[in-house]
């Protein structure tokens, strides 16, 4: 692993320090590379080595399973840089991988930008909102995508405009393929008092999702015929638990974590609640999370 040992990285990490639900067991290679060169030196070790290669961005929408899970995981947090310009009526953010959605809004409310506001509060980086598609509130963040660049298996660094992307709700081609290096953000300039209008959104979220406590988001999907949380509670899921791990009596599509809630007791939960909405609704719910077993 020579030309690895230029590249900041942990080994044998506990998991659970790598994702917001705080659960999982022991990642053997965490990198952090800084620059796209070091992006590429592991997709090329990772491919030589035959490891299986994982993006984590905060680990908001993603669950590890317990054990040893000898990976090569990419955590982006510190491939970190924002360029912006303006263009008529428009403000282009040109930003990396790791960067946050806080640090986004701090810009957005800086510079008073429309066309982000509803996606404030989500706590993502870039690369992971992107492979998402995360969205809120009627928008997602391919609203606003003009271009994303990204990395393929060949590690050949690919311009992809927003119309040669495969992409729909809460998916994309990038979680088949692709590692999403930068992102450029087109933004409209406004009058509008931004600041005021995020404060509000925030309120909002906070009013209706589970705070303070650990959790990975929405595990499920919406369906078309009705929302997943519906579903659930419909099903008398709402605040159901298995030992430590519940779905929260807020909102009945986050799980919760209480304690020291297992992956195995998690897969419970999910396995049975999957059942009971089919049986009930035969409707088969599909997962939002990522699970990396
Ligand atoms: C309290 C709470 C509220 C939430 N609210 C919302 C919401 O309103 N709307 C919403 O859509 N989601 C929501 N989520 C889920 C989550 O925040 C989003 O899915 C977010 O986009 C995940 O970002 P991340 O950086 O944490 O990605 P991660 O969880 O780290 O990764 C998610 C997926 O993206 C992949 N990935 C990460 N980085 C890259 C990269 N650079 N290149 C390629 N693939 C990559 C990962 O491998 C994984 O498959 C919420 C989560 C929590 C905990």
């Amino acid at each position: 692993m020579s030309s690895l040992k230029k590249i900041d990285t942990l080994e044998n990490v506990n998991l659970e320090k790598l994702c917001t639900i705080k659960i999982g067991g022991i990642g053997k290679h965490i990198f952090f590379p800084k620059t796209e060169e070091e992006f590429k030196i592991i997709q090329s070790q990772s491919l030589d080595k035959d490891k299986k290669l994982i993006l984590l961005g905060i680990g908001s929408n993603t669950i590890f399973k317990d054990g040893k899970l000898d990976y090569f995981f990419i955590s982006t947090r510190k491939f970190k840089y924002i360029k912006y310009w303006e263009k008529g009526d428009y403000f282009y953010i040109h930003t990396s991988a790791g960067v946050s959605f806080k640090e986004i809004t701090s810009i957005v409310k800086e510079k008073n930008l429309e066309g982000f506001e509803n996606l404030a509060g989500i706590p993502a980086t870039i690369g992971g909102a992107i492979s998402m598609n995360a969205g809120a509130f009627n928008t997602e963040i391919f609203d606003i995508v003009e271009k994303v660049y990204w990395l393929n298996r060949h590690n050949e660094i690919i311009e992809s405009k927003k119309e040669d992307i495969l992409y729909g709700y809460r998916y994309t081609q990038f979680q088949q393929e692709g590692i999403v290096l930068s992102a450029i953000l087109k933004l409209k300039k406004t009058n509008k008092p931004i600041s005021k209008i995020i404060k509000q959104i925030i309120i909002n979220r906070n009013k209706k999702q589970p705070v303070n406590i650990h959790t990975c988001g929405s595990t499920y999907k919406n369906p078309k015929q009705y929302p997943a949380g519906f579903l659930l509670e419909q099903s008398g899921l709402k605040g159901y638990k298995i030992k430590e791990i519940a779905f929260s009596n807020k909102h009945a599509n986050f799980l919760v974590n209480l304690g020291k809630a297992t992956y195995s007791d998690l897969i419970k939960l999910l396995e049975y609640a999957e059942n009971l909405v089919n049986s009930n609704f035969g409707i088969k719910l599909q997962r939002e999370v990522k699970i990396v077993e």
